[in-house]
């Protein structure tokens, strides 16, 4: 087996490092106390790598895919009530924007429990969803949101198109960077897409990763960290094209890139252009500009060991909140455990109970906050924190503080 793997867009020889973060079980792996006592959870390396032809940044394949898309899979996106939030205002903006009605047809693809469809549903525009797990599946069913339970690629695409499946509008939120094969991902596109129609992707902003030392949104599901200028590429060699885009704050910064056929006449907005400009003064279009990445990752982790350090000896108890697949990467790239962080507090119910993986603290319902009493509440899905600290006000009151980690230690008293 050879040691450098390849491009999984152009496979180039990935002969470039953007960081290290050892060997790590998944990020969604939670452990039943069973599985923790029976100890045969296993860790993969995450190790992510710039590609210096394409320069998409990419996390190795490290992981068997029926590994990580297991029965268990957890993950109903409708918990977080600003993220509906988020999803109703689009859907909203979609439907005036692009002058969708009874005779349109939306495509999700990733479509999870019809979080997002259901808002162009109840406006009167057809859907229809495309999502890969099952049960996530029959969620959205029950919420009116017709679903096929399939992976979208260009083979499924040519089925879906050969049904007579041609939408309006397509969209795909955080997808874009969970799919092994990005390339075989985004050509089932330009099947289902009418020929005037409008694609949009949502995806993490690797610039903004980059500039906020944001390691932790690395984790084996999350296998391509995205710029624009890598999308691109993959967009041009699918016969579609990027004309707009909107920079939002959905995880930590992320492009809501909006996209077409190559030859369909749409115009390019100064916001694309300002986006280019900005990433190229960045240096990601140039291998020099990934340097660097690896050693401010370690600095954010040595700072938070010190402030753990520090608090521990004062003999503050710490809690953690938000079990999230971010908040793993970092607890387990720190190497902490229930020593130093006693639990930590999450709403999904389908989580309470369970361990994390790798640094096996236990998950708690919200509600034990004020039987815990922690002094330091470390909050996990720091683009949340605003949201969070709102919610958790009466931490103060027995003078909890909280902290977020990235990318410097903050103390919010
Ligand atoms: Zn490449």
């Amino acid at each position: 087996m050879s040691d450098v793997p390849a491009c999984r867009f152009c496979r180039a020889p990935l002969t470039h490092d953007l960081v290290d973060l050892g060997l790590q079980p998944l990020s969604n792996s939670y452990l039943t106390e069973a599985q923790f006592r029976a100890g045969t959870e296993r860790a993969y390396p995450l190790h992510a790598r710039v590609c210096d032809r394409c320069f998409l940044v990419q996390a190795d394949d490290a992981v068997p895919a029926d590994a990580i898309f297991d029965a268990d899979y957890a993950y109903f996106s409708s918990y977080s009530t600003s993220w509906l939030e988020h999803c109703r205002a689009y859907a909203e903006k979609a439907v005036k924007r692009f002058g969708l009605g009874p005779d349109s047809l939306v495509v999700e693809v990733a479509s999870n429990d019809g979080y997002l469809l259901q808002y162009f549903a109840q406006a009167g525009v057809p859907v229809l969803g495309i999502e890969p797990t099952a049960n996530t599946a029959e969620a959205a069913r029950a919420k009116g949101v017709p679903t096929e339970v399939t992976f979208f690629n260009e083979a499924t695409a040519k089925a879906l198109a050969a049904k007579g499946v041609r939408a309006d509008l397509m969209h795909g939120a955080n997808v874009l960077a969970h799919v092994p094969d990005i390339g075989d991902f985004v050509a089932g596109f330009r099947h289902v897409l009418k020929p005037g129609g409008v694609l949009s992707f949502e995806f993490p902003h690797l610039l903004r990763m980059i500039e906020k030392v944001q390691f932790d949104t690395i984790y084996h599901e999350h296998f391509s960290y995205l710029s624009l200028v890598a999308v691109e590429r993959v967009l041009a060699a699918n016969g579609l094209r990027a004309y707009d885009v909107e920079e939002l704050w959905t995880h930590g910064g992320s492009l809501r890139l909006y996209c077409a056929h190559a030859d369909a006449p749409f115009a390019e907005t100064e916001a694309l252009n300002g986006v280019r400009a900005a990433e190229r003064a960045a240096g990601l279009d140039r291998i020099e500009g990934y340097a660097g990445f690896a050693r401010r990752t370690a600095e954010v982790r040595d700072g938070f060991l010190a402030y753990l350090a520090e608090a521990r000896g004062a003999g503050r108890k710490i809690a953690a909140y938000g079990a999230a697949a971010k908040g793993n990467t970092f607890l387990n790239y720190a190497g902490v455990g229930p020593e130093d962080i006693v639990a930590v507090f999450d709403r999904n119910p389908h989580k309470q109970g369970k361990r994390l993986p790798g640094s096996h603290i236990p998950i708690l319902a919200p509600e034990k906050i004020a039987e815990v009493r922690p002094d330091d509440v470390l909050i996990l899905p720091w683009n949340l924190k605003d949201e969070i600290m709102a919610q958790l006000a009466f931490v103060r009151d027995w003078g909890g503080r909280f902290v977020t980690a990235a990318p410097d230690v903050e103390i919010h008293p």
